[in-house]
């Protein structure tokens, strides 16, 4: 094992210039300098030009770019927001608030008119996160991303796929929703 592969790092430590690497996730650019945000093990991927940095304890943030699970608990004219729960298939202790921009819903740009007709309280989404930073911004603009799932608003069944909407096993009802790929799994 090479030095450089027990190299450490932490918050706020110079990792190298911005035109040399990307940052990874643990790690964040600032005046072209990238830096380490987390404690952890430092990894220079140089096939893809991304440094990184492990971190030593297990995940409790939403990293950059996470695919994070959430539930949706509101749902107003621009935003919606939610409670992430799970960051790239691990429970958080502390769930931390998502928000979710009309712009970050529909695949097409002006897609979404309604939040509503896309997103209801209660729904489970796949997202993923866009920044580095509470409030985290989260984004649903990807066939994989979207609510997987979701309870009919009239009984409270879970709601199953039918083409491009979801239909209620129990009582029939029918509601529109922006369906992730693999819908039913969280
Ligand atoms: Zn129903």
């Amino acid at each position: 094992m090479s030095r450089e592969l027990r190299e450490v790092a932490v918050p706020g430590e110079y990792l190298g210039v911005a035109e040399e690497f990307l940052p990874g996730p643990g790690a964040y650019e600032s005046d072209y300098r990238l830096r380490a945000a987390v404690i952890g093990q430092v990894l220079r991927d140089r096939i893809n030009k991304v440094v990184s940095v492990r971190p030593f304890k297990a995940v409790t943030l939403p990293q950059q770019g996470a695919i994070v699970i959430a539930v949706i608990t509101e749902v107003r004219e621009d935003i919606a927001r939610s409670k992430i729960y799970i960051v790239n298939n691990l429970p958080l202790k502390y769930p931390f608030t998502g928000i979710l921009h009309a712009t970050q819903i529909a695949e097409k740009t002006g897609e979404v008119k309604q939040i509503y007709e896309h997103l209801r309280i209660g729904d489970f989404v796949r997202a993923r996160v866009l920044n580095r930073t509470p409030p985290y911004l989260l984004t649903i603009r990807d066939p994989k991303l979207g609510v997987v799932l979701a309870s009919c608003s009239k009984c409270g069944a879970t709601l199953k796929p039918s083409g491009d909407k979801l239909t209620c096993p129990q009582c029939g009802n029918t509601e529109k929703r922006k369906i992730a790929q693999g819908y039913g799994k969280l």
